[in-house]
């Protein structure tokens, strides 16, 4: 089959390589220049910082094999197994509360953790889906969905997945909706409701390197601080900050400058007033950062005869990487059985 699979991050890249593997002909359309959703990484100073996504844990047999691939070739590395608190008075770096689960983030960054999956599919990056068409069995076209894209151009392919946050895939289920298996599946991605964040990355000369490698706060602005030097092994001093849904809601329509000093005057209180004398500093508003109502369901299919569709995403099943990897993976199982018949 030839399949059009809408996003890139997590989800999207886990079931196209699987697919691919198995025989089928992928393509990936994403909206942004590069790969990854919210998996973001950016260079300031020649280091790689996590803006999106920092850490992440495992819990099921399946993402944790795949971890582990990916950590024998160097894409991710064991990083932490407890982070240090703040009560909203002071830093406690034993957190007697602390989970101890392994951590893992990227060798350097973690977008390049999903870019490493992209090799077994064709990429159209920078073509935004606009709408789908379906066109069905009784065609005189060859293939069962259009996939409109906003530079007007179609992709053509026998089966879509869309692998966006609820909020993108309602809009282009909306399209589609002339069936009546669809008005189902809108009702339950309209329901799905997201908390935002800001992540603001930052550089430090000629300051010390912090002994702590994060700090989970308990701050109404401030909900984690990152210690991305202790991730990359460099003496050079960068943190990312992310702020709260609250704080999200509240500062979301100010300007950057306004933002980034409201974090750092935060931030002066729980980690010291050096973090006023950045270097070089990048902000990015996260709109849909944590989905706060998941579907109780891996993944939802369109079923119609020989026009296969089906939504995936962290928000099927759980709100977090793991939950958008295992959705992902899933839904190429079933498709595996049900469409191949070469196996790879
Ligand atoms: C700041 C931050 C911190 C986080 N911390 C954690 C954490 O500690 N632990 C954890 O487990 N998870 C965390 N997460 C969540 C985790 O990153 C996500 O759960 C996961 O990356 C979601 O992957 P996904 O496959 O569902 O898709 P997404 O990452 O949502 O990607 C969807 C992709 O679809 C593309 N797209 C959307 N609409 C269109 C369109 N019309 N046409 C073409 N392309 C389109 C988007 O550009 C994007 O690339 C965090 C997220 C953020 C932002």
């Amino acid at each position: 089959m030839v399949i059009g699979i809408i996003g890139s991050s997590i989800s999207g890249l886990i079931a196209g390589k699987r697919l691919a593997k198995a025989g089928h002909d992928v393509t990936i359309i994403e909206k942004n220049r590069s790969l990854g959703g919210r998996l973001k990484t950016v260079e300031l100073d020649s280091l790689n910082l996590d803006v999106g996504l920092s850490r992440f844990d495992v819990t099921t047999n399946t993402f944790d094999s795949f971890v582990k691939t990916q950590e024998e070739e160097g894409i991710v590395q064991k990083w932490a197994k407890e982070f240090s608190y703040y009560d909203g008075l002071e830093v406690i770096n034993d957190d007697p509360n602390s989970d101890s689960r392994q951590y893992y983030t990227g060798t350097n960054g973690l977008q390049p953790f999903a870019e490493s999956m992209s090799r077994w599919v064709d990429i159209k990056s920078e073509e935004q889906a606009g709408g789908l068409t379906y066109i069905g069995p009784d065609r005189s076209k060859k293939r069962s969905w259009m996939i409109n894209l906003t530079d007007i151009s179609v992709f053509e392919c026998d089966a879509v997945i869309i692998a966006t946050s609820a909020v993108e895939a309602y809009g282009l289920m909306q399209t589609a909706q002339n069936k009546t298996e669809s008005r189902r599946i809108i009702r339950h991605v309209d329901e799905v409701r997201y908390d935002g964040c800001f992540s603001l990355a930052a550089t430090f000369d000629n300051q010390e390197v912090p002994d702590w490698k994060g700090i989970e706060c308990e701050n109404n602005s401030i909900s984690w601080i990152c210690n991305e030097s202790s991730k990359l092994n460099t003496d050079k001093t960068a943190l990312v900050i992310q702020s709260t849904p609250e704080f999200y809601r509240k500062h979301a329509q100010k300007s950057d400058d306004e933002i980034k000093e409201l974090l750092f005057e935060e931030a002066s209180d729980i980690v010291g007033t050096w973090v006023h004398r950045s270097k070089s500093t990048y902000l990015q508003g996260w709109k849909y950062f944590k989905t706060k109502n998941p579907i109780n369901e891996y993944f939802m299919e369109l079923e119609l005869e020989d026009a296969p569709l089906a939504l995936i995403g962290d928000y099927l099943g759980g709100s977090s990487l793991e939950s958008a990897f295992v959705s992902g993976y899933n839904l190429s199982e079933y498709w595996i059985k049900k469409y191949t018949e070469i196996t790879a």
